[in-house]
């Protein structure tokens, strides 16, 4: 496998290098909005720790993440009155994955509504605040 590029974008975001919207933070991971979102909402969950992705990772990592990765579902399901929530998560490109440090997507789902490509169309940021403000209060409620 591809070694770890530190020059990833999320690694520059963890770094400070370069802005997002961030919903959460703890020890293991960060929790941002996605800056091209399949649907409002679309949050990646990233962990701190660098792998490329789940392929790579150190185990202990994993436990955190997904423990992260239910509490950023539920707050977003909450925080869009969602019906359901997909999470993703893809290992190198013959599986779809684009930014090679490991992340879990989370994306609202409702009934009627289809979802976007992934990866495509940038989102205002004025979206991205207005959908981050609510999942900030969606887990400060819980
Ligand atoms: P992957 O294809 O690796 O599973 O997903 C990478 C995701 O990162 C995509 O959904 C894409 O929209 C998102 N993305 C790409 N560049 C940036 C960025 O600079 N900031 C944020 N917040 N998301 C990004």
């Amino acid at each position: 496998m591809t070694s770890y590029d530190p020059s990833n974008i999320f690694a520059k975001i963890l770094r400070g290098e370069i802005p997002s919207h961030k919903v959460y933070e703890d020890e293991h991971v960060v929790a941002i909005l996605d800056i091209m979102p399949q649907q409002p909402g679309h949050t990646l969950v990233v962990p701190k720790l660098a792998s490329r992705n789940l392929l790579d990772a150190d185990p202990a990592v994993l436990g955190a993440a997904i423990v992260a990765v239910q509490r950023l579902a539920r707050a977003v399901k909450a925080a869009f009155a969602a019906d359901g929530v997909i999470i993703n998560q893809f290992n190198e490109s013959a599986a779809g994955q684009t930014v090679f440090h490991l992340h879990f997507h989370v994306i609202p789902r409702h009934d009627d509504i289809p979802m976007k490509h992934h990866a495509r169309g940038f989102a205002p940021a004025e979206d991205l605040a207005a959908a981050a403000a609510k999942i900030r209060a969606a887990l400060a409620a819980t």
